[in-house]
């Protein structure tokens, strides 16, 4: 995910685009650049950092004259965030100019036919194989611009919203999207192109959203051209007419960003097994656990080191690993480890988890964990970041930029990182039958749509936010893959509404919780169709005799809990190994809008950062 930025017209691009990029820095900041076409040549600066770092090397190393230009605020999925990764990228002939928003899944094997072809390449992007491609195209065929990058675009896999120009050819920028969004701004004689509205709103109110699967040439003097990436179908364009303001755009049209966020899982958990889950081939590729098959498989244990939520996506990984890949997991708090002279030895296999990748404990606990001759792998959100560094190998979740301090796609994309590689590894244990394989990765790729169902109760969730919203105490219980759900549901709703909150094992309420429970109790309960789910029932029995109050998340089409609960929220039907990833949708949305409710500051909540580089 990153923040794209294009002008043509007949204005100075330059501080378009700059002022452009410093809206959409909450979709990306590890690195920036802006190539603008001067009336002779390319005049292009980039650097690792911020937009504010960019404009300061920018305006010390070029002339910022032109009126076509485009930039690029970067978030890496491909190479580490430096001055060379980040975009623009030139072609070979340096004559075509690329920013890319997304991930080309086959990259790897473009980029061989293309080097075969005496093609070189600077960065580690896929976004620069692209730019090459678009070039090869055009050359051989002896095509124009829009042409080949469409003809490109047809042999590409992954998800993108391209801008590119060419500078023999200064009067166009030909623009295309599929899973990333693009806008076009319409202007008097002029056009603007962004990942959403607010580089242009002060200019035009007037935009076209290109769908899916659509590409346009925006041609100065001219008009738009919009088609259909395959086939040869003319688009014709609907403009429509912005209602929002700068600040309603930024965040999606969303009030804060962690709903933003939360409605974005379906999309971040298609990005995290984007070219990792094959189910046709049924096979999972993961470079980062390929290339240490060995060590993983020898492994006597597997500790998981993590804090906070990244704790929680790590407990459902421990039921995972060992429920399906038969490894025995641990997980710890990294602040708890680091300091308990932990008995660790070469044959573990430490995974830390963490969004942010620069969680102070989690790095110590990374660095204690090597120096006594472990092999750790990462987890983490943030490419490039200290613990991608640290560990000897990883893999990352491409969730996108999280900005909400409370956690949410990053829960859910780490758990489904997590469980790519206990399957990964359970096949090539042999303890899942191929059958039963194939079954997991089917289920596993209707994933995003069955959240999207889950988030359809939205409006439900938030009935049941306001009869509640008041209650001084909240318990949360879930058994088995759901335990952790109910831990992470109860963190949720201290961390933005400061209501106290405790999440269980719901058979561990007897020993302790079911003394708390009364009329003015709210009481949250996990009964998942296949997760012990009689067990849990008569769980809810014993609340219901107590007089607390009962909200359950039921399997779709669930009758018995219905009967006994004052509320109950329903998931699609999965496997109950998948089913965290519906299970806490519901309890994402109960503890936001309860934040919202009693006024609190959802995005910034008192006391928390987003990213605890202290220990
Ligand atoms: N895949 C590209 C890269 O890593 C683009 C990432 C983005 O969307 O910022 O450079």
């Amino acid at each position: 995910m990153c923040g794209i930025v294009g002008y043509i017209g007949h204005r100075d691009a330059y501080p378009i685009i700059l002022n452009g990029l410093q809206r959409l820095e909450y979709r990306g900041y590890d690195s920036a650049g802006i190539a603008l076409y001067d009336g002779t040549d390319i005049k292009l600066s980039k650097t690792k950092g911020k937009v504010s770092d960019l404009k300061s090397k920018l305006e010390n190393e070029i002339s910022t004259e032109g009126t076509l230009g485009i930039g690029h605020t970067r978030w890496a999925t491909h190479g580490v965030p430096n001055d060379v990764n980040s975009h623009p990228h030139y072609s070979n002939s340096g004559d075509l100019v690329i920013i890319h928003n997304g991930i080309i899944e086959n990259y790897e094997s473009l980029k061989k036919e293309l080097t075969k072809r005496g093609y070189t390449f600077k960065s580690d992007t896929d976004t620069e194989v692209l730019i090459n491609l678009i070039e090869d195209v055009k050359k051989n065929d002896d095509t124009k611009l829009g042409k080949a990058v469409q003809v490109a675009l047809n042999q590409v896999v992954g998800a993108y919203a391209i801008a590119v120009f060419d500078k023999t050819k200064p009067n166009e920028i030909v623009v295309a999207r599929l899973g990333s969004p693009l806008a076009i701004g319409i202007g008097e004689d002029e056009f603007f192109i962004a990942s959403d509205a607010s580089p242009f709103i002060e200019y035009t109110k007037n935009a076209i959203y290109l769908e899916d699967g659509e590409m346009a040439i925006v041609r100065r003097h001219k008009d738009i051209k919009v088609r259909k990436i395959k086939g040869d179908a003319i688009v014709d364009p609907y403009v429509q007419e912005l209602k929002l303001n700068l600040e309603q755009i930024e965040k999606g049209g969303y009030e804060h960003f962690m709903l933003k966020e939360i409605y974005e899982q379906p999309s971040a958990i298609l990005d995290t097994f984007r070219g990792r889950l094959l189910s046709k081939e049924a096979i999972i590729k993961m470079s980062g656990v390929e290339d240490n098959m060995k060590k993983f498989l020898n492994a006597d244990r597997i500790i998981i080191v993590a804090c906070g939520t990244s704790w929680h996506a790590g407990l459902v990984a421990e039921y995972i690993f060992e429920d399906l890949a038969r490894i025995p997991v641990e997980v710890e708090y990294a602040s708890e480890f680091r300091y308990r002279n932990p008995v660790i030895t070469e044959k573990d296999m430490v995974i830390a988890i963490s969004q942010s990748g620069e969680t102070a404990d989690t790095l110590a606990a990374i660095k204690l964990a090597k120096s006594k001759g472990a092999f750790v792998f990462g987890v983490c959100n943030v490419v490039g970041s200290s613990i991608a560094r640290e560990t000897d190998a990883g893999a990352y979740t491409h969730a996108g930029p999280e900005i909400g301090v409370a956690s949410t796609k990053a829960f859910t994309t780490q758990i489904t990182v997590l469980t790519l590689m206990a399957l990964r590894l359970a096949r090539a244990k042999g303890t899942i039958s191929s059958s039963d394989f194939r079954m997991h990765l089917l289920e596993l790729e209707m994933i995003p749509q069955k959240v999207e169902e889950a988030l359809k109760s939205d409006s439900y969730v938030q009935t049941i936010a306001d009869i509640y919203k008041d209650s001084k105490n909240f318990l949360y219980l879930g058994r088995g893959y759901n335990f952790p759900v109910a831990l992470e549901g109860a963190l949720k709703l201290k961390e933005i509404s400061y209501i106290h909150a405790e999440g269980y094992p719901a058979a561990e309420m007897k020993h302790g919780p079911i003394a708390l429970i009364d009329e003015q109790m709210p009481v949250v309960v996990i009964a998942t169709k296949k997760g012990h789910y009689d067990k849990v029932v008569s769980n809810i029995q014993e609340i219901k005799a107590r007089k607390g109050k009962i909200i359950g998340i039921v399997t779709k089409g669930d009758e018995s809990v219905k009967a006994l609960a004052d509320f109950v929220i329903e998931v699609p039907e999965t496997l109950e190994s998948l089913s965290p990833l519906l299970t806490t949708i519901p309890l994402q949305l109960l503890s936001y809008y309860i934040a919202v409710y009693l006024g609190k500051n959802v995005d910034q909540p008192r006391n928390l950062a987003k990213s605890v580089t202290v220990e």
